[in-house]
């Protein structure tokens, strides 16, 4: 067995050259998490179709691994930076080498996924209502967020039923032979599942595991826990995946530890197909609202598990980039990993609160109040944005500012427009293109565009032709290596090469587009040569459909997107062939900045906030609407919450963002003062540096004012146990109403001036106040209790009217002053205090306060 023996040997020379007539290729490591499962199912996919015979050495650890295994490379713990070397020996040794010195200069580098850094448990502080309270819980690291409640359900470990045997043998069972077809069945089931993958992440997932399958290290294990130990198939596949599990978990890199998920998730399916569903004895059925508690979690078992009863995991070991962890955030399944201490489960109710890092399994009426509160907060600002949706969104100024979601696959298209998603401004196609042996059919393209231009239901879609070359390769295009990928071939300038399969796309767009409002957009273009070329191209694909009796729309606008200089600087050519524009910063500011967008030494200088690229981004619109052209912005500072002001006030005419982002731009856009953003905006535009801009951006308030006082901030008669529920109340209105985005900066900011004095006043008042920038607009607000609380430890009477003043630190002093005082010197007469006590109309009462305390502003 190739793992056991360059795990335990730990030999650290290498026995250079194993073949007199090798070649070798050295090379460093190029992949900030090493060679794990993902990478190496990559290099397994590539070396799969040589003929050589090829070996990867790692000067650092002494280890080697055929590089046909992705078990054997992921056990040669290769990690970035540590200097390797390929040995490449057979018929086609010189041919392999430079194909296998292609594929590690462009593809291996690009071969990882990135993870999202996770909140650590550290971090996290209890908010002040949890705060010295005796109640059972866990820290963990949160890698998805959100709030679940549901019953606490240990995931098993793999084994099979008791009717099966595992010892002995079977007469006229050639149990060898049956692991084989099993393990040739496993990989023919990978490959078909791979032809119907809908997402980059799943065929990526999918490779990683059919890689395991064909791994040469499991049978060679298996045969040997058959003859060592007198296993059937059963037992060895058991004893296999325990034993190589071991030895990964064993090297003590977390990376390698969920490599066992993998070898784990394989056996499991073998033994399904050896034995059927019914003999393996994992999968505990979810039959209510589950928090899933495993040490690990295969991928396959996450998808196995009924997602309607799945509402969050818990995974004690996984590290952040696990495979399951990635899948579970793209489901949008709040998930724990690293939770320490959890022990033995017993199926409790309990709580994964996926804001502050904890598994509440404890609970008191404290805790149990601080939740109700905690979901009816969610509850409330859900319902207020959901009800965003259906509203159009138009600026200030009267102009119609649309916000579009990006997709990636035609699946998430209805989920898109549920959000109130006023179009869809990039549709990336590439994905149909990817993890698949050749080009999709017109016929299959026509499917997927279809998808999305019906759910649209008339609304724009805006698909984008295939953006493939720079960094994004196919494999079956057999593109050639290029120098500078992202300064080569990529996106139209492949067009002229592969004729057939841009027009083929052109064919299935111009079908698609009779079923409702579908427009084409062309990526990187820079010249008006490239635009007359393509319209040239359509117009005769168009012209040829219509000869054959195809029914298309008579006149599908066309765009650009404008991802260089040289296309922003060009708006007045390419307006002649353009219907539209939509603005790609993730290539603009690349090319703008000449800094690679995926390059981390140079992350600090691709900012966007450099004053000259927002110059630049303000110049083209201008210079489009010059010539009157709509244009969008579709790369991520479109979804950049921070920049939405400065867009708005550039006159852009759509954002296109993520589709989980699309609610809460909109709820923004819509409450944005256009005056307070154009200021901004030329402040911003006359800056010398990003800090500069930075500051400029934290500082500012660009919200619509709103009056500091409405009938939403009037809340009466309501049951409240104490003053720290009281305060969690009140900042909660705020959050829900988008005076804060940060309640519990606010509330901290409210207990550090109760630290310094009580704010009770005589006759059952109170008026807690703080100055906070997490305050987005200056507010006062009324809570009246049912029964009053205690404000202060001493006997002094308990308070039943609270006045809320939250006022922004960088507005001026006296606003905040100024109403604190007028309210003070009310407070001192009797028929005041009555009415505030006894009104039962919000309106009312909202009124009277406005109107006594002069609260125009
Ligand atoms: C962009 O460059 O901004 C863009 C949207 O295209 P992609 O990120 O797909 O290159
Ligand atoms: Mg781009």
């Amino acid at each position: 067995m190739v793992i056991s023996s360059r795990l335990v040997t730990d030999t650290l020379s290498i026995q250079f050259p194993l073949s007199v007539m090798a070649l070798f290729l050295h090379f460093t490591c190029p992949l900030k998490n090493g060679i794990h499962a993902r990478p190496a199912s990559v290099i397994e996919e590539f070396t799969h179709n040589l003929t050589s015979t090829i070996t990867l050495y790692n000067n650092r650890t002494g280890t080697q691994a055929n590089a046909r295994s992705v078990l054997d490379m992921v056990a040669a713990d290769v990690r970035f930076a540590d200097a390797c070397v390929i040995e490449v020996s057979g018929a086609d040794e010189v041919g392999d080498k430079d194909r296998l010195q292609q594929f590690i200069g462009n593809e291996l580098p690009s071969s990882d996924e990135s993870v999202a850094a996770p909140i650590t448990a550290q971090d996290q502080v209890l908010p002040r209502m949890l705060r010295n309270l005796e109640f059972t819980h866990f820290w963990g690291t949160v890698v998805v967020p959100g709030l679940a409640r549901g019953k606490l359900v240990q995931w098993g470990v793999l084994g099979v039923s008791p009717t099966i045997p595992l010892h002995g043998e079977r007469p006229g069972i050639d149990e060898v032979a049956l692991v084989q077809t099993g393990l040739e069945r496993l990989a023919a089931e990978y490959d078909d599942r791979l032809k119907h993958s809908h997402t980059a992440l799943e065929t990526a997932l999918l490779k990683a595991q059919r890689a395991v399958a064909r791994d040469p290290a499991i049978p060679s294990r298996v045969r040997q826990e058959m003859k060592t130990h007198g296993y059937t198939a059963a037992g060895a596949i058991c004893a296999t995946e325990q034993f190589i599990s071991q030895q990964l978990l064993a090297t003590g890199n977390p990376l390698l530890a969920e490599r066992a998920l993998d070898v784990r998730d394989v056996c499991l399916s073998l033994l399904k197909i050896l034995y059927g569903e019914s003999a393996i004895t994992t999968a505990a059925a979810l039959t209510e609202d589950s928090l899933v508690v495993a040490e690990t979690l295969t991928p396959g078992q996450l998808l196995g598990m009924d997602r309607s009863y799945l509402k969050g995991l818990i995974l004690t070991h996984a590290g952040t980039t696990s495979h399951t962890v990635i899948l579970a955030r793209s489901f949008g399944i709040p998930t724990l990993v690293q939770v320490k201490g959890i022990g033995a489960i017993s199926p409790v109710t309990a709580i994964l609160d996926g804001e502050l890092g904890l598994l509440v399994t404890g609970f008191n009426d404290t805790v149990n109040r601080y939740y109700a509160m905690e979901w009816s907060r969610r509850e409330q600002y859900n319902a207020r944005i959901a009800g965003l949706a259906t509203k159009p969104c138009t600026s200030a100024g009267g102009r119609v500012f649309e916000i579009a979601a990006t997709l990636g696959t035609a699946a998430e298209g209805t989920a898109a427009f549920d959000g109130g998603a006023a179009g869809i401004g990039l549709f990336r196609t590439e994905m149909i293109f990817m993890g698949r042996a050749a080009a999709p059919t017109e016929d299959e393209q026509y499917e997927e565009y279809s998808k999305v231009v019906t759910a649209a239901q008339g609304k724009p879609v805006i698909i984008r032709t295939l953006d493939i070359g720079g960094d994004k390769p196919l494999e079956y295009l057999q593109l050639l290596a290029e120098e500078n990928p992202f300064l080569g071939c990529r996106a139209i300038r492949l067009y002229g090469k592969l004729e057939m399969l841009f027009r083929t796309q052109i064919r299935a767009l111009l079908r698609a587009s009779c079923l409702g409002n579908l427009k084409i957009m062309i990526p990187m273009v820079c010249t008006t040569a490239e635009a007359q070329w393509v319209r040239q191209i359509i117009t005769e694909e168009q012209g040829k459909l219509s000869a054959e009796g195809i029914a298309t729309h008579p006149c599908v606008p066309v765009g650009a997107m404008i991802e260089t200089p040289a296309a922003a600087f060009a708006i007045k050519g390419l307006s002649k062939y353009f219907d539209f524009f939509s603005i790609g910063t993730n290539d603009l500011l690349q090319y703008f900045m000449a800094t690679d967008r995926a390059n981390a030494s140079v992350a600090h200088l691709y900012n966007l906030s450099e004053p000259g690229f927002l110059r630049l981004l303000q110049q083209l619109i201008n210079e489009a609407h010059k010539h009157q052209r709509w244009i969008g912005m579709c790369g991520e500072m479109a979804g950049q919450i921070q920049y939405l002001p400065l867009l708005m006030a550039m006159g852009l005419d759509e954002v296109s963002v993520p589709c989980s982002v699309v609610p809460q731009i909109r709820d923004r856009a819509s409450a944005c003062d256009m005056q307070a953003c154009e200021a901004l905006l030329a402040s911003a535009l006359a800056c010398d540096s990003a800090n500069e801009v930075c500051s400029l951006l934290q500082a500012a308030n660009t919200q619509l004012p709103q009056p500091i006082l409405a009938p939403a901030q009037v809340i009466l008669d309501v049951s409240l146990s104490n003053k720290t529920e009281v305060l969690k109340q009140l900042c909660d209105t705020l959050f829900i109403h988008g005076r804060t985005v940060q309640p519990r900066a606010v509330e901290e900011a409210l207990w550090q001036r109760e630290s310094t004095y009580s704010t009770a006043f005589a006759g059952g008042f109170a008026i807690p106040h703080c100055k906070s920038d997490a305050v987005t607009t200056n507010t006062l607000m009324v809570l009246r209790l049912k029964e009053p609380v205690s404000w202060t430890s001493d006997a002094s009477e308990p308070v039943r009217v609270v006045i809320l003043l939250a006022m922004r630190e960088s507005d001026s002093a006296h606003a905040h002053m100024k109403v604190f005082a007028k309210l003070a010197r009310k407070l001192m007469h009797d028929e005041f205090r009555e009415y505030l006590t006894t009104e039962s109309n919000p309106n009312l009462l909202c009124d009277f306060l406005r109107e006594t305390l002069d609260l125009t502003a």
